[in-house]
């Protein structure tokens, strides 16, 4: 087993996950099998308390793991299907440490950070490594460890000493250590400046942890003093610092760092699949699209893309296939609500929906903006406007359909309005139906067709079910199924008991598709997902 240890330092946001994907991208183009897991080292056990506002979207797995949103940038990177425990937080490990001293595991001893923390960290490291990830049965040969945060917080301390301690576990020439940093640009004649990159390359060094290469992420390619500099300074080789400086698309940094020698520095000969070819084909195509399709996102944190980053990536997997440039045009759901204040942003928001060629409302929690995202499904509906809901986004539809179809005044979802005069969306729990906490539907549920052709089921290539990943507590009502699908809206996949409503499809409309689940932690450069390929489709005329 190989080990890529990806740190980061100077600050947040250098896009160290892309460059710890795009670095399993060079392991696979030379055919190994590569997995990946994330440290975390905040408290919280999962990311599923957390609000988007904070770490943008929750990510969720087939197993129900809600994680981090780098794991979706391994998944669509390196084409694998991770486990919860891929994602390594400080909740996880104290608890699992917490749990063995309870039993009396440590025998009597005193319990600390080190060694009980570290070793624990590297336990766990080592077993999830050698996980399948695939879909085969066979252990990867090499592991992708991104440590989140910055080089430097309390919080990443207990980390760095596992894995300056894992390099003796595991053999040091098993192990490679990339720490990704920035190169800032200051003055008239655009100066790289290195100062930041050697402080927290020293601070690292400092922790016992010397980095085998450097990343630097720059406006520009680095110049040649620049690499010699950082070389000297920060005690690596000159071959092995490397830029990911500005590019069109993110699929170019894999291929810009094979330009630059990281497979020579690595080891593996990343031209021995066709893998490589593969991106270059699909990081220029996109580079040359110029017609454009605009999509209407309907949501509620439309300033924070990161919230919606599935979503969009899902859109964008899309719009290639159909070789257009994906534009989105973000629109605050309570912007298009009658009684909102302020009549320029109202007014701005219902003419950028009416200019779009597609409608995506996405899921969410909360009543903030759900009229809103009611008023944008009837809008799609009676316009006939290309039209996908996802989770919530269904149940506005259907919320919507009640009302201004079958006439049910009041139709809600108990979610927003508990005592409402007819309940279309209701609270179903696999579990308990007394308890919110752990009753969320989560992780991937088959969906089985109810009908034998339909546009949806067409693209999702027939089959006899779908598996897709879910994570909501509400439901379409079943008492009101009958009714519903007798005025035209179709709810053609259900869950295994016919209970749930998985997706729903309008007759007499181009395209109008709601889906319980979340297509979006599924779909894949090259292999977009087929709720989010339909609506492109439509959106340009091609379904
Ligand atoms: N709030 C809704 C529910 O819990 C929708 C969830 C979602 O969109 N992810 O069912």
């Amino acid at each position: 087993m190989k080990y890529v240890v990806v740190s980061g330092g100077v600050l947040s946001g250098l896009g160290k996950g892309v460059t710890a994907s795009s670095i399993g991208v060079l392991l696979k183009s030379a055919g190994l099998r590569v997995t990946s897991l994330k440290i975390d080292p905040y408290l919280n056990s999962d990311a599923g308390t957390m609000s988007p506002f904070e770490h943008g979207e929750v990510f969720v797995l087939d197993d129900g793991g809600e994680v981090d949103l780098d794991l979706g940038n391994y998944e669509r990177f390196l084409d694998i299907n991770l486990g919860r425990n891929n994602n390594l937080t400080t909740g996880k490990i104290y608890s699992k440490v917490l749990e063995a001293e309870r039993r009396g595991d440590y025998l009597g001893k005193t319990v600390q950070v080190i060694p009980h923390i570290t070793d624990a960290v590297q336990d766990w490291l080592e077993e999830v490594a050698h996980l399948p990830a695939d879909g085969s049965d066979q252990s990867p040969d090499a592991c992708i460890i991104e440590l989140g945060g910055t080089v430097g917080d309390i919080e990443s301390a207990p980390y760095i000493e596992a894995l300056r301690q894992f390099q003796f576990r595991v053999g040091r020439e098993n192990v490679t250590f990339v720490h990704v940093s920035l190169v800032p640009v200051m003055g008239p004649v655009g100066e790289q400046k290195t100062k930041p990159t050697q402080h927290t390359v020293k601070e690292l060094r400092g922790l016992g942890i010397t980095p085998d290469i450097l990343v630097c992420r720059s406006t520009a390619p680095l110049t040649v003093e620049t690499r010699q500099k950082l070389a000297a300074f920060c005690h690596v080789s000159p071959e092995a610092v490397m830029s990911t400086h500005d590019v069109p698309n993110i699929y170019h940094v894999p291929l810009m760092l094979h330009e630059q020698g990281l497979c020579n520095i690595l080891d593996v000969d990343c031209e021995s699949t066709d893998l490589l070819e593969q991106w270059r084909v699909m990081a220029f195509h996109l580079d040359t699209l110029d017609k454009e399709v605009h999509i209407a996102m309907v949501g509620k944190y439309t300033d924070l893309s990161d919230a919606y980053l599935s979503v969009i990536k899902s859109l964008q997997h899309a719009a290639m296939a159909v070789d257009h440039k994906l534009v989105i045009d973000w629109i605050e759901a309570s912007h298009l609500e009658n009684d909102w204040g302020d009549s320029d942003e109202y007014d701005a928001a219902w003419t950028m929906l009416k200019e779009s060629a597609g409608v995506l409302v996405p899921g969410g929690f909360g009543d903030r903006g759900v009229e809103g995202k009611i008023l944008a499904a009837q809008y799609a509906r009676s316009s006939r406007t290309p039209y996908l809901g996802i989770c919530l986004g269904l149940q506005v539809a259907t919320i919507e359909f009640c009302r201004n179809v079958l006439g049910l005044e009041g139709a809600n979802s108990t979610e927003f309005d508990e005592n409402c005069k007819h309940p279309a969306v209701v609270f179903m729990p696999e579990i308990s139906k007394t308890h919110l906490g752990g009753t969320m539907r989560l992780g991937s549920r088959p969906t089985i067709w109810q009908v034998d052709e339909c546009t949806i089921r067409t693209l999702y290539g027939g089959g006899e079910e779908v598996h897709e990943r879910h994570r909501h507590r509400y439901e379409v009502n079943p008492d009101l199924i009958e009714s519903i699908e007798s005025a035209g809206l179709v709810f053609v996949g259900k869950d295994e008991t016919g209970q749930r409503c998985e997706i729903f499809e309008l007759n007499d409309h181009p395209y109008y598709i709601g889906v319980q689940y979340h297509p979006e932690f599924k779909s894949r450069p090259g292999r977009p997902s087929p709720p989010f390929l339909g609506l492109l489709k439509a959106a340009t005329g091609q379904l």
